[in-house]
């Protein structure tokens, strides 16, 4: 069980079992309530008090008259060509959406993105509002920074689309709008309650909470089992510096030796992102100083081909610097190459491009 601060909000969505018993006993029912609560809420996975049915109606009021469930619908849905779903949530402006210091005015948006495949259905969950980090390649970076998100609205990105989605949820990844480790504690709220169980009993394998690498990445990687990906994009630390301004609180390298201290070489897994820009990542050069560093690592690598749509705004918007995407024969070169010298290596096909739901294009543009 993680360490996790205790809430006050008179949201239910998003409370452990320790908090929904307190809940329980504060309106009056018996302590085992608690985990009735649990069971409506993250298994039955229900919208409404009137729904829990195994609770009393004297109790079930005591809970209408104190506390909200914290479920909304997302409030559009933009569908790609390759079936990629990306959809559009407005996180309510309740004192618990954000901490006092960061509230926004107003409701603010978000978006998660659906990616369908053969035999899997993976969500990307924003676990901010805009993101801080200011990766100069990111369109969301480009948001700058509204917000965190509570667990409770974590949380209902997840149930909100696994309700709607064709086919179940079967994976989950952190890598939407935000850096999770910079909301640790609320994301490490929303993947107990995915993993615990009385909750929804996932296996952390199925889950992949991405960073760019900060110091906050350590209590992560102590206090959850869930996979992680970094995303890396350049393996020496004065060139990731110019494209990534976090690489100055943490550097690749110190990233790399930090996770050589812990045991990657059963089922949890780390991974490398790794975004191709044509001249200025994918070369030989390149290539030799992965290996260098990831040497003694267990991990790999995912090579992600960079799209026109995020070139033309990293070009126009983003101080003029240019970002082209490497040649399709330049990045199986860099495949093969590092697969060749014992490095996994894959390179990840994008997915919807057309409704801006790829790797570093969500821009809340279903607003606009
Ligand atoms: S790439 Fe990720 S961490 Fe960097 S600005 Fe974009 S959302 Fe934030």
């Amino acid at each position: 069980m993680t360490n996790l601060k205790s809430q006050i909000s008179p949201v239910l969505l998003g409370k452990t079992l320790p908090e929904l018993q307190e809940v329980a006993q504060s309106v009056g029912l018996q302590k085992f309530a608690g985990k009735q609560l649990a069971q409506w809420l993250y298994v039955q996975r229900v919208r409404s008090f009137d729904e829990m049915t195994n609770i009393s109606l004297k109790g079930r009021e005591a809970l209408k008259a104190q506390y909200i469930i914290g479920r909304h619908a997302p409030v559009r849905e933009a569908v790609s060509a390759d079936g990629t779903r990306k959809y559009l949530f407005e996180v309510p402006n309740h004192p618990s959406s954000f901490s006092p210091s960061e509230r926004g005015a107003g409701g603010v948006y978000i978006e998660s993105v659906y990616i369908p495949e053969d035999d899997r259905a993976t969500l990307c969950v924003s676990t901010q509002a805009g993101c801080k980090m200011g990766c100069r390649f990111c369109m969301t970076g480009t948001l700058g920074f509204h917000g965190h998100l509570p667990a409770s609205e974590i949380l209902n990105q997840i149930f909100e689309i696994d309700a709607l989605a064709l086919s179940p949820l079967t994976n989950l990844v952190y890598m939407g709008e935000g850096e999770p480790m910079d909301n640790l504690d609320e994301v490490l709220r929303s993947l107990e309650i995915m993993t615990a169980p009385y909750a929804c009993a996932w296996s952390p394998k199925r889950i992949t909470v991405s960073t760019v690498g900060v110091p906050a990445m350590k209590r992560f990687i102590e206090e959850s089992e869930c996979h992680l990906a970094v995303s890396m994009h350049n393996p020496f630390d004065v060139e990731r510096e110019q494209i990534m301004p976090a690489q100055k609180a943490m550097s690749i390298t110190d990233v790399v030796t930090l996770l050589k201290r812990y045991d990657w070489s059963h089922q949890r897994r780390v991974s490398f992102e790794y975004i191709c820009w044509g001249g200025q990542n994918d070369t030989p050069r390149h290539a030799r100083e992965l290996l260098r560093l990831l040497k003694g690592l267990p991990c790999r690598i995912n090579l992600i081909r960079f799209h026109e749509g995020v070139e033309q705004v990293a070009t126009t918007a983003l101080e003029n610097r240019r970002f082209p995407a490497s040649d399709e024969r330049q990045m199986e070169w860099m495949r093969d190459y590092l697969t060749d010298h014992g490095l996994t290596t894959t390179i990840r096909r994008s997915r919807g491009e057309d409704i801006l739901a790829a790797c570093g294009m969500l821009v809340n543009s279903l607003t606009r």
